[in-house]
């Protein structure tokens, strides 16, 4: 029989009556003639209320005891759910994580889940009983009570699919039929957050990495790990509402229509705090120094921008989640002062992307953006750019006129192929038996023998290519005046040009200066040298410009680029131990890339390939 996963987030188990309607909504699964595993997250805001209250008791309380505490909010969503199944007459039964085999590494309120068996699911969903499993917990090697990070139960209802879909334990190919429902009180994802922009327009499929960069921008639909883990192990999912019946969002592999829609989402990250690290010495190793110091206490960090800086310095500046920002710069603070630099910080930044497939292919992108934000008057503070994403730091205080900006700019509101309008080579949307038969759109990208060694160490980063694009060129232009508006005129120029630009990285120098840089084919160089620097001139004539032909850009690609530490400070230690110096650093949620010289680009591409095990 199939396998249904479902999950219920807090808002959905909130009261009795709303227990009771999730309960009929997993009978109904049932009886449809499925197999039901539930999920469910602690109700309403008890997680809240229980860390308010160990702050109540203890200034620091200790990370063990701390899981211990949350992990018991889980607990009792799943013993009333059992509850409210068998008052209905079905059977059911209630595991804690611990009881379902939900490994995890030790890092107490961040785990990460190691494995999960599937024997005591499939034990039970053979005898017809529907399996509750309590969300957002695990255990360690030595049994201790573990927590995978807040809105970790999205995470355990993917992984506990991924497993299922994958379980070599099982030779009934329908047991490996596996769907996964993640009912929320909203009704999919949107184009953009609703709250700050009325006329964002609701998605109905949308890409794992589409939802990877925008669900790490706090919109706050799905935990980031979660959709990493769809991804890894293609496990298509629904996001839908717990209150109607209505079809949600799919998220889904990536399909050819949607390389024709340049943007499908935008979204704003409010609680970024950005570092930025002056006068440091321009040579190969610095960086992997910074980042392995921050990769030590497991602080994820967002937008990375290393500028080219000048006479043998170099500044990088990036963001981090504004609660990690003083030890982040405590720890960092000895490093920099031992490398001659300065650290400064700016809390109340706000960070803005837009994000979606056709970007790969369509030109022109960045400059609508940077022109919606110079019209309405919004200083862009720093500019990272991914292979589908484009970012941007502004102020916070004009972050949600940025937003409503480039909404507004690449008409999110209106139906287009995936959220509103049929998609020309797939008129009839994904459905669920898509997502369970593997020989339809859900169709596995990856091999299953390859995605079975994956289980067996679940959330161990994933880096699925290294690229290498020689024959670039950066150009620079140094001493820009910090203003509203300069980005867009100079990108304005250049696209009149003829160029195509490829990577924009832009980060603050001085204090009131900002370098940008960006990377065009070098067929391209004398051209957009010239728009550029006539641009320049118009703007500020003590700005500079330079340009440097045979660059080569190296792309990583893979899951989990900002949740995973450790991918920036492997990549940038693969390419110091090679004594390769990095000119330019950018980064989104699936990719990494840096910007080194041509000559050394084959040589840096091996050492990443053996870094990351690639063929
Ligand atoms: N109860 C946990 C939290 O509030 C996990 C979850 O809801 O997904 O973060
Ligand atoms: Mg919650």
């Amino acid at each position: 029989m199939p396998v249904v996963v479902q999950k219920f987030g807090g808002s959905s188990v909130a009261t009795a009556e709303r227990i009771r309607a999730a309960a009929r909504r997993a009978i109904r699964a049932k009886q449809a003639g499925n197999q039901v595993v539930v999920v469910v997250s602690a109700r309403g805001d008890t997680t809240d209320d229980l860390i308010q209250l160990a702050h109540e008791i203890s200034e620091q309380p200790p990370a063990r005891e701390m899981d211990m505490l949350l992990a018991t909010g889980e607990q009792i969503s799943i013993a009333l759910m059992a509850m409210a199944i068998q008052s209905m007459g079905e059977p059911a039964i209630s595991f804690t994580g611990a009881q379902i085999g939900i490994r995890t590494d030790s890092f107490h309120t961040k785990a990460r889940i190691r494995e999960i068996s599937t024997t005591r699911i499939r034990e039970a969903l053979r005898k017809g009983e529907i399996v509750i499993v309590a969300g957002f917990q695990g255990i360690d090697d030595l049994n201790n009570i573990t927590t995978l990070g807040r809105g970790g139960s999205d995470t355990t209802a993917v992984a506990l699919a991924a497993a299922l879909k994958h379980d070599p334990t099982t030779s009934d190919p329908t047991e490996r039929a596996v769907g996964c429902e993640i009912y929320t009180d909203v009704d999919g994802v949107y184009t953009t957050d609703p709250r700050l922009v009325p006329e964002a327009h609701k998605i109905d499929e949308i890409s794992y990495d589409e939802m990877l960069e925008l669900a790490s921008m706090g919109a706050g639909v799905m935990h980031s790990r979660s959709i990493e883990f769809a991804k890894k192990f293609d496990v298509p999912l629904m996001v839908r509402s717990s209150f109607s019946d209505a079809i949600g969002t799919w998220i889904v592999p990536e399909a050819p229509w949607m390389l024709g829609v340049s943007v499908c989402g935008a979204a704003i990250a409010k609680d970024e705090a950005r570092i930025l690290l002056d006068g440091l010495p321009d040579r190969p190793g610095v960086s992997h120094r910074i980042f392995s110091t921050l990769a030590q206490v497991n602080i994820a960090v967002d937008m990375i921008a290393q500028s080219l800086g000048e006479a043998g310095k170099a500044a990088i500046g990036f963001t981090v989640m504004r609660n990690e920002m003083s030890l982040a710069t405590a720890k960092l603070q000895p490093l920099i002062a031992e490398l001659g630099g300065t650290i400064r910080t700016v809390e109340d930044v706000s960070k803005v992307s837009i994000v979606g497939t056709g970007m790969r292919t369509t030109t022109g992108v960045a400059e609508k953006m940077f022109a919606a934000l110079g019209q309405e008057g919004v200083n862009i503070k720093m500019i990272t750019t991914g292979d589908i994403k484009i970012s941007v730091l502004v102020d916070k205080a004009e972050g949600a006129k940025a937003l409503r900006a480039v909404h507004q700019a690449f008409k999110l509101s209106e139906n287009r192929p995936g959220a509103g309008a049929p998609t020309s080579e797939n008129a009839a949307p994904f459905s669920l038996s898509d997502a369970m038969n593997p020989s339809s759109k859900g169709a596995a990208t990856q091999t299953t023998q390859l995605i079975m060694q994956r289980l067996s160490s679940m959330e161990a980063i994933v880096v699925s290519g290294v690229e290498l694009t020689v024959e670039q060129s950066r150009i620079t232009i140094h001493d820009l005046p910090d203003r509203p508006g300069h980005c867009s005129r100079v990108f304005e120029a250049v696209a009149q040009s003829g160029a195509v630009v490829d990577m924009i990285v832009q980060n603050l120098t001085g204090s009131d200066r900002a370098e940008l840089s960006f990377s065009v084919p070098n067929s391209d160089l004398l051209a957009a040298l010239d728009s550029t620097r006539n641009a320049v001139r118009d703007i500020e004539v003590t700005a500079r410009v330079t340009g440097d032909a045979d660059m080569a850009v190296l792309f990583v690609h893979g899951v989990g680029m900002r949740t995973h530490t450790g991918v920036a400070e492997k990549m940038f230690g693969a390419l110091a131990a090679q004594g390769i110096n990095i000119k330019l650093i950018n980064t989104s949620e699936v990719c990494i890339s840096v910007v080194i010289e041509q000559a050394q680009g084959s040589q840096a591409l091996a050492a990443l390939k053996a870094c990351f095990n690639l063929a």
